[in-house]
C-alpha cells in the first residue's frame, strides 16, 4: 500500500509532468472510483477546461489545484503585476507547516484564501492499495485495470490505473472547501514533518493505554504513517511494537518522534519503497525496501544484532521486529 513517501514521490512526478496544460475530457471505465460528484459525466464536465497549477499532498491524499485552462495567461499576468498581493500569497503559505519539513519541498494544502480568482476548484486523488497515477500517450494500449483516463493537450493522458478498486477521485467544485467534500481530510492528524506535530502534541496524543504500533497507525493522531515506516521507526528507537503508550518515556517519545521524520525522509529521497502495486508516475518503482531495517525481513537477521526478526500481528496488521533491540520491558 502506498504510504506517505510513495505518495510525496508520485506528488514531485505529477508535478514534473502535467502543470499548465488544458483537460480537455476524460473516460471513466469505473464508475465507482469517482467518490465526487456523483456521476462520471459531472465528474468529467467539472475537469474539462481546466489545468493544474499545483499538486499538493495531505498525508496520502493528492490534491491538484485547478484553474481554468483559458484563464491561465491572465492569471499569470495577473500575479506578476500584483507583486504585492502574491507575497502575501507567499507568505500565507510559507506560514503553513511545511516550513519545518527538512527539505523544505513538501506541499501541503494552501490555505483556502490563497486561491486564485480563476480557481475551478480541485482533483483530489487517494490511491488506497494498489491504485496508480500514469502520465502516458492516449495510444498507450490500456492496462486490465485501467479506471479512469484524463486527457490532456498534445495527446497526453493521465491514467488512473487500480487492480483492487479501493481508489478514489473527487472533483471539488470551487465554492467548496477540498475538506467539505473529500471527508476524510477531516480526520487526518498533523503531518510528520510538521511544526504541529511536536513532542507535546505527540505526548499529549500517547496518554493511553494502547500499543504503541497502533498508535502510530492512527491517522488522527498523525497523518501518512502507514504499517512499512511505523516498523521501520520503531526499530530505529529500540521500542517493542507492543510497548503502551503509557509506559514510554519522554526521551523515547523524543526520539520516535524524530525517528518518523528521519525514516520517511531516507524514503522519500529513495523515492519510495519497492511494492507490487505501487510505481510512480513515470512507471518506475522505487527503492527503499531493499534497504528496510525489520519490515518484511521476519526470519532474516537483525542488522544491527543478527537476531532474527520477529513478526507478529497487531490490530490486523503483521508488525515485524527485533526482539533483541525492542524487548518488551514489563512496567507498572
Ligand atoms: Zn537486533
Amino acid at each position: 500500500m502506498p504510504e506517505l513517501p510513495e505518495v510525496e514521490t508520485v506528488r514531485r512526478g505529477l508535478n514534473d509532468v502535467t502543470l499548465q496544460q488544458p483537460i480537455e475530457g476524460g473516460d471513466v471505465l469505473l464508475d465507482r472510483t469517482i467518490a465526487h460528484p456523483f456521476s462520471a459525466p459531472n465528474f468529467l464536465a467539472g475537469l474539462q477546461g481546466t489545468a493544474i497549477v499545483q499538486w499538493h499532498r495531505r498525508g496520502k491524499y493528492l490534491l491538484a489545484e485547478l484553474i481554468k485552462a483559458e484563464g491561465r495567461r491572465q492569471e499569470a499576468e495577473g500575479r506578476r503585476q500584483e507583486a504585492e498581493g502574491r507575497s502575501s500569497r507567499i507568505s500565507a503559505l510559507s506560514s503553513r507547516p511545511i516550513a519545518a519539513s527538512p527539505s523544505g519541498t513538501y506541499s501541503l494544502l494552501p490555505t483556502p484564501h490563497s486561491l486564485p480568482p480563476h480557481s475551478s476548484g480541485w482533483l483530489g486523488v487517494h490511491l488506497r492499495m494498489t491504485g496508480q497515477l500514469l502520465w502516458v500517450d492516449q495510444t498507450t494500449p490500456l492496462e486490465k485495470h485501467a479506471r479512469v483516463r484524463l486527457f490532456f493537450g498534445d495527446g497526453k493522458e493521465l491514467r488512473f490505473v487500480d487492480q483492487r478498486t479501493f481508489g478514489q477521485m473527487w472533483w471539488v467544485p470551487p465554492e467548496h472547501e477540498p475538506e467539505q467534500i473529500i471527508t476524510g481530510l477531516q480526520q487526518l492528524g498533523p503531518e510528520p514533518f510538521s511544526e504541529e506535530f511536536s513532542v507535546a502534541y505527540f505526548t499529549r496524543q500517547l496518554q493511553r493505554r494502547r500499543p504503541i504500533k497502533n498508535a502510530l497507525l492512527d491517522q488522527a493522531i498523525v497523518a501518512g504513517i502507514g504499517n512499512i515506516y511505523a516498523d521501520e521507526a520503531l526499530f530505529l528507537s529500540g521500542i517493542h511494537p507492543q510497548t503502551l503508550c503509557i509506559h514510554l518515556k519522554q526521551s523515547q517519545i523524543e526520539q520516535l518522534r524524530s525517528n518518523i521524520a528521519q525514516v520517511l525522509q531516507a524514503s522519500i529521497e529513495a523515492r519510495g519503497t519497492t511494492f507490487r502495486s505501487f510505481r510512480s508516475v513515470a512507471g518506475v518503482n522505487g527503492n527503499y525496501g531493499g534497504s528496510a531495517w525489520v519490515y518484511g525481513r521476519d526470519g532474516d537477521l537483525c542488522r544491527n544484532c543478527e537476531t532474527a526478526i520477529e513478526r507478529l500481528r497487531m490490530a490486523g496488521r503483521s508488525a515485524h521486529f527485533c526482539p533483541m533491540c525492542q524487548k518488551l520491558k514489563a512496567k507498572g
